[in-house]
């Protein structure tokens, strides 16, 4: 078979779902939107197509697929995409256009975007390839769906030809992985991987090891309030509470102020009026005693603020989102060893980089699963001009077969 053909068909066709995550739906409608269901019934129908009998589609969305060993004992592990799209920007009605042999010059898309070499350095590696991008009305889904096709290209390839030896093999297609609430309710008891290798990243060769422990802060404050013009002495202004909290912040541990290793503090919402206010904060920290550190600071300094404001009240409470999945690497690294392994022998200039967020893996990661996060091929997501290129996409699909052959060894 012609594994990029059947890269690219796929990929197209997957596009054109309309799967766009929305954050609000949930948690009463999940997958909060329908045609996150359009798409997972797809998969789970193709999988049965192609042989692997034993795939599940759940009540809440998610798709496992399992492939039985075939002459080896070795451990199960599991590919995983997800199928939503950012509402970051339009992610329905997607027309992919698909640019069979690049010319290295800019790339008109519609709707008055150009997609700027100058401004996509990573463009001129594809000149002479082929690209796919969007007509500018909406980003592409190539977040995850490029994912998606890599792992569907790799069972294909699997099913049709069994001389080639593996273990266990699961795929797990996820819905709502945007909104961060995409595992609440992951099937824990149908995942029998030792590890899972998500295919959620996005640059040719780079794959991803670590992301932030993350954690959300809500405070309330409580004024007193009292007619404006007999308020002296009297009122206690919440909004003055929780502006003099949000201006007491480090500008320079904000989210517009760092990168690379460096963690923030971030003011996410803000509600109220003089009577109340409810503040949401968002933090975030590579290293778990830091982010602590963090809670803690704003915990000390939401005090000091309510002790400034006789009569107030201070609300505080602190929640921890995910933690860097780094951990389990630690722990088992066996599974980022295979991989680096496989690219090795692939030949491929591994790059190892940070997440600045989570991944559908990280929740695993937190019950001790690795889960290194694997380029997809796609680049600019969440964005208009976002853009995917079929050989990195092949790149991956490369990868991922060398691993499953790595492990069976
Ligand atoms: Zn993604």
């Amino acid at each position: 078979m012609d594994t990029r053909k059947d890269l690219l068909e796929r990929f197209v066709r997957y596009t054109k779902y309309d799967t766009m995550s929305d954050e609000t739906r949930l948690p009463a409608k999940h997958p909060s939107t329908d045609g996150q269901w359009d798409l997972l019934r797809a998969l789970r129908d193709e999988l049965l197509a192609m042989g692997v009998k034993d795939t599940v589609l759940d009540e809440n969305g998610f798709v496992v697929g399992n492939i039985p060993a075939n002459g080896s004992d070795a451990p199960s592990v599991a590919f995983m995409a997800h199928v939503d799209t950012s509402s970051a920007c339009n992610g329905n009605n997607v027309h992919a256009r698909v640019i069979g042999s690049y010319d290295g010059n800019d790339i008109v898309l519609g709707n008055d975007l150009v997609l700027k070499t100058a401004e996509n350095p990573d463009l001129e590696k594809y000149r002479g390839t082929t690209l796919i991008v969007t007509d500018g009305t909406s980003l592409l889904g190539a977040d995850d769906k490029a994912g998606v096709a890599v792992i569907m290209s790799n069972v294909r390839v699997l099913m049709e030809n069994p001389s080639i030896k593996h273990g266990p093999v699961q795929v797990i297609f996820t819905p709502d992985e945007e909104t961060g609430m995409g595992m609440d309710h992951f099937p824990m008891d149908r995942l029998k991987s030792r590890a899972v290798y998500t295919l959620d990243g996005s640059a040719c060769y780079r794959i991803e090891t670590e992301c932030f422990n993350a954690a959300t802060v809500n405070i309330g404050f409580t004024g007193v309030s009292a007619h404006l013009g007999a308020a002296r002495g009297r009122m206690v202004n919440a909004l003055t509470m929780a502006s003099a909290f949000v201006s007491s912040l480090p500008q320079s541990e904000s989210p517009e102020a760092t990168d690379g290793r460096l963690g923030y503090y971030c003011p996410y919402s803000i509600e109220g009026s003089v009577e109340s206010v409810r503040l949401k904060l968002m933090l975030r920290d590579f290293d778990f005693d830091g982010l602590q550190r963090r809670i803690d600071v704003l915990k000390t300094l939401s005090n000091t603020i309510g002790e400034l404001y006789p009569g107030s009240r201070i609300d505080f409470s602190s929640s921890i989102s995910y933690r860097n999945m780094q951990q389990a690497n630690d722990a088992d690294p066996v599974p980022l060893e295979m991989l680096m392994k496989a690219a090795g022998e692939l030949e491929m200039p591994i790059q190892v980089g940070l997440i600045r967020g989570g991944t559908d893996g990280a929740r695993l990661a937190e019950r001790g699963i690795p889960c290194p996060n694997i380029f997809a091929g796609g680049y600019n997501f969440h964005s208009l001009n976002e853009w995917a290129s079929l050989e990195a996409m092949h790149e991956a699909f490369r990868l991922v077969g060398q691993i499953i052959r790595c492990w069976a060894e």
